[in-house]
């Protein structure tokens, strides 16, 4: 099986045969390593200018729709989707430094979001071993120094009722699966 990436589209198209939803296709035009690229991402090099024309494929219909989609690169920025190749190369026409400088900043923000989600995760993983190494959930409540408080502030929710590790996990786990739905919904 060839490896390929997926680029979404900023709006799904519709199939012309059975009117599903098309949110995305494949591509293994950049490096194919099965990355999702969503408009605003760096698919590609800094130096790779140009248009990659893919076939609109249907997974209801199993087939081809028979319609192509324009890929518009820029600087190895996925600046759009479009219809036709004109339009794609309006989209490469239209890119400046202004804009280039606040995808930066929104893309900035994204990855600093993601890199603090990160140290969340990794901080929860160390508290859980201290916490259930140290038999902590077997201490009885109100002999916790406050220096235990500060060190476990952010995960004691998940840790302080959970009767094991994997009890802690499925705790931090339905906690964060909440608040990324309720991300969701506002974005
Ligand atoms: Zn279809």
């Amino acid at each position: 099986m060839g490896m390929f990436d997926t680029i979404y589209f900023d709006k799904p198209y519709l199939c012309p045969k059975c009117r599903a939803k098309i949110d995305s296709t494949q591509t293994k035009a950049f490096e194919s390593t099965l990355a999702n690229f969503h408009v605003k991402d760096c698919v590609s090099h800094a130096e790779e200018i140009r248009v990659v024309k893919e076939d609109l494929f249907c997974n209801k219909c199993s087939e081809s729709t028979g319609q192509y989609v324009y890929i518009a690169v820029f600087r190895g920025v996925l600046v759009g989707v479009a219809d036709s190749p004109r339009d794609a190369r309006h989209m490469l026409n239209d890119m400046n430094l202004e804009k280039l400088l606040l995808w930066y900043h929104d893309l900035f923000k994204k990855y600093d979001l993601e890199a603090r989600r990160n140290d969340d995760v990794l901080r929860f993983l160390k508290n859980v071993v201290d916490w259930f190494e140290e038999g902590r959930h077997k201490k009885k409540k109100g002999k916790v120094s406050v220096i235990d408080d500060i060190v476990f502030l952010f995960d004691r929710e998940y840790l302080k009722k959970a009767k094991d590790p994997l009890d802690a996990i499925k705790r931090f786990l339905t906690a964060n699966q909440k608040e990324k739905k309720e991300r969701d919904i506002f974005e």
